[in-house]
């Protein structure tokens, strides 16, 4: 789909995957100038589709846009999409229990802009691959160090938009922490210096007794979709949920500690390095809340369990 600034997106149409050509001086090129989400499909057990919570990527895409300066796609026009695409591709989502169809959809300027400022155009794409478990072992536990020089997002930027450049960000960090062994980076707020932020592409939550806490949406972390659904889920099955300031500290003593996104889920933390101290988590990693509400969220996302909440979209494959 392709839109001029300040116009309205027209219906797009159904390519083969393939390169897109791009002039070299295109806003998304020059000046980051891009954002984009990501969404499974999973398949049922009839063979159906389901998708989980299309329209709030939509609402995120949206907001970033916004943010962006760029025009967006509307809710439906995402959505129609989002299904016209994966039932293109349906041949693609793997059986039940052997993974999904990841969605990719990507906003981007395409126009060509020399001096700084919005492009003059814009596109917007949906790309699809089916993936497996983000961890091979399904739920198996993820090891993160504590980033205490570099930061993702700053008060005041773009880090609580899904916008490109906030993944180039991270590159460092993640990239040195994986070289020593970590599964991934957690960083902290860069006024402070003290309070969690996020995982390079995923939400964190702390567990102690009954209460789970969740760094508070403000400006600098993403308003991850499946942070906003478990923390639903998480109330739905007794807990307490605090979204709040978590100052690091709290790792020290916590009872687990798990990620939730959309690749990664709902993934326990089997330990956290902090201040080159490393501190275990759970019975060899595993959390008995994360693997709860793991094993309610993926149901729901499934089909195999009542979606009370209306969360899932139904594609009837005929
Ligand atoms: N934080 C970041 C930085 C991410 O890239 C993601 C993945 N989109 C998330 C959190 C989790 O968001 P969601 O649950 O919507 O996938």
């Amino acid at each position: 789909m392709k839109c001029s600034q300040g116009g309205n997106f027209s219906k797009g149409e159904l390519q083969r995957f393939g390169n897109i050509e791009l002039n070299p001086s295109a806003g998304v090129l020059n000046y980051g100038q891009g954002l984009f989400e990501g969404l499974k499909a999973y398949r049922k057990e009839d063979g159906n589709i389901l998708l989980f919570r299309p329209e709030e990527n939509a609402l995120r895409m949206r907001q970033g846009a916004e943010r962006m300066c760029m025009p967006a796609p509307t809710v439906d026009q995402f959505v129609e999409a989002v299904k016209e695409t994966v039932l293109a591709n349906k041949r693609w989502v793997p059986p039940p229990g052997k993974g999904s169809l990841y969605i990719r959809p990507l906003l981007m300027g395409s126009g060509a802009v020399l001096g700084l400022a919005p492009a003059p155009e814009y596109t917007f794409l949906i790309y699809v691959s089916p993936v497996g478990n983000y961890f091979k072992e399904g739920v198996a536990p993820i090891n993160l160090i504590v980033e205490h020089e570099l930061h993702r997002a700053t008060p005041g930027g773009t880090g609580g938009v899904k916008t490109i450049g906030n993944y180039a960000a991270v590159l460092k960090a993640q990239s040195a922490a994986k070289a020593k062994g970590y599964s991934d980076v957690l960083y902290l707020d860069c006024v402070h210096k003290k309070y969690l932020e996020e995982v390079s592409s995923c939400n964190i939550f702390v567990v102690k007794g009954n209460v789970i806490s969740t760094p508070a949406i403000k400006g600098t972390i993403l308003p991850g979709i499946t942070r906003k659904s478990i923390i639903d889920v998480a109330r739905s099955q007794g807990f307490q949920v605090e979204e709040r300031f978590v100052p690091v500290d709290e790792l020290l003593d916590a009872d687990e500690v798990f990620c939730t996104g959309t690749a990664v889920v709902v993934s326990p933390v089997g330990s956290i390095t902090y201040k080159g101290k490393r501190v275990p988590y759970g019975v060899d990693g595993f959390g008995a809340v994360a693997q709860q509400l793991y094993s309610v969220l993926t149901r729901l996302q499934m089909g195999l369990i009542d979606d009370k909440m209306n969360w899932t979209v139904e594609l009837r494959i005929l």
